[in-house]
């Protein structure tokens, strides 16, 4: 089969499936190691890490994260989340990694398996002919290239290639923003054991993520709703420093930050493809949907998407008539994880949720829940998942106590919604 896309996802099926004797075509359109955006990683890759051979390198090359931090009225300013105090086995600690590094390991991991991959071949168009699907794309020598194979993995992340070839691709209207980031030395880390927590801050106008990387340096984003950016006046750069600057605490951490390398510029509105699979053909990852950055899910949505899709492709190639069963099965198990999160996702500014996670209480287990949902814990049915209906209800408890600020929040949604964003969807700058 064919995989486009050796990131996450894509380099994930491609092991699984050239390990279970499939003839795998992977084709990724830039070289690695290249730049990619989302550094930080949850507990739940752990286990798809060690499936995939990879734990150990992935250790080697990354920073220990065991939590995560938001602010909080406490004396340090901000509450921990331990991911060693969720619930059942969701995982002890993450690892947050230069996305160079680690897309180049997994796409080598797939390579050894045995895929044959291709980097610097760009896709451009896939069809059904007959029983096989046909890729066409071009290498960046400029030689065109044509392959034939039974089945295609689109892993094409937010390119959505399959999402564009056939217009199924739906943008959220109430979920658009924009991402200035860059990579910086000297800023402060936390203390002793949370040196390697990421950390999330809130302004009016959006929020702001600190991923401790290797070699001192700190990977630091604001995503800005569009009012924000379209109010600025100086360049990306500057409005990126003033952004920061405008956060007490974080201005104070930042104190001898330095930029290292470029700045870096991306839209970050949530999207959805109207179909996940058809005949002959699957999605996995980004190329499928994305809603948002804010829990560091991206890259473990997007491996255990091809974890699972590499299990439907099999069982499809092994007996074409339960394809449609295999792929009903993948569609749902998929959903339910992305709406899990989304509903946090997109609550995640208001009011009430604001003082739920400055200040939380374990009712029943819920704060666990809620770690174990921070962990990435959000396909399986093993207590989490009743206890989140819990911490709904009590979000919707205090949130009646709150109509006026949540009128408020509504509002600032719906202008946000309509003002139009301004920026491309991914740009860079000279730092
Ligand atoms: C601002 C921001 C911050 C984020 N922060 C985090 C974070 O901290 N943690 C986290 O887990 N996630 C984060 N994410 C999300 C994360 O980047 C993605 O969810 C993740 O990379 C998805 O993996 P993927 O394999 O589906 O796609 P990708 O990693 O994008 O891989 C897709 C690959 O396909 C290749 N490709 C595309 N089109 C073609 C084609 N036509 N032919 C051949 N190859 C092609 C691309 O070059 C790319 O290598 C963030 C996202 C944004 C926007």
């Amino acid at each position: 089969m064919i995989v486009i896309g050796g990131g996450p996802a894509g380099s994930t099926a491609a092991t699984l499936l050239a390990r279970r004797g499939r003839s795998v075509v992977l084709l990724e359109k830039d070289r690695h190691p290249r730049f990619h955006i989302g550094e930080s990683l949850l507990p739940m890759n752990l286990p798809i890490l060690e499936r995939l051979g990879v734990l150990e390198a992935t250790g080697r090359i990354g920073v220990l994260k065991r939590g995560a931090d938001f602010p909080a009225a406490t004396p340090e300013g901000y509450n921990v989340f331990r991911f060693e105090r969720a619930l059942d086995d969701s995982g002890k600690h993450a690892y947050q990694v230069r996305r160079d590094e680690f897309d180049q390991l997994l796409f080598e991991n797939a390579a050894a398996a045995g895929a044959r991959s291709f980097q610097g071949h760009r896709v451009l168009k896939a069809e059904l002919a007959g029983d096989r699907v046909v890729v066409e794309g071009q290498s960046d020598a400029g030689r065109g290239f044509c392959c034939r194979a039974r089945y295609l993995v689109d892993a094409s992340g937010r390119d959505t290639f399959l999402g564009n070839q056939l217009r199924s691709k739906r943008k959220s209207p109430h979920h658009q923003s924009a991402a200035l980031f860059a990579h910086f030395s000297g800023v402060e880390r936390r203390p002793g054991e949370d040196a390697g927590n990421v950390s999330i801050y809130r302004f009016d106008q959006g929020w702001v993520w600190l991923i401790p990387l290797r070699d001192g340096i700190m990977s630091i984003g604001a995503v800005c709703w569009p009012d924000h950016l379209k109010g600025r006046r100086s360049g990306n750069r500057e409005f990126l420093l003033e952004t920061l600057q405008s956060i007490p605490e974080l201005s104070r951490r930042m104190e001898q930050a330095q930029i290292v390398g470029n700045l870096h510029a991306t839209g970050n509105y949530s999207y959805e493809c109207r179909e996940m699979c058809g005949p002959r053909w699957i999605m996995a990852g980004d190329s499928y949907a994305f809603v948002d950055p804010i829990f560091s899910s991206g890259v473990f949505l997007a491996m255990h998407a091809a974890e699972q899709a590499a299990d439907v492709v099999d069982g499809a190639l092994r007996d074409p008539r339960r394809e449609r069963a295999l792929q009903r099965g993948y569609e749902r198990g998929i959903r339910r994880g992305l709406s899990t999160l989304s509903w946090f996702i997109h609550r995640f500014t208001s009011p009430s949720m604001r003082r739920l996670f400055a200040d939380p209480r374990n009712v029943l287990g819920v704060e666990q829940a809620m770690i174990s949902m921070l962990s990435g814990d959000v396909y399986r049915d093993n207590g989490v998942r009743w206890r989140l209906e819990v911490f709904k209800m009590i979000y919707r408890i205090a949130s009646l106590g709150d109509l006026r600020a949540q009128a408020r929040s509504r509002r600032l949604r719906r202008q946000q919604a309509r003002a139009v964003f301004s920026g491309g969807t991914t740009g860079q700058d000279a730092a």
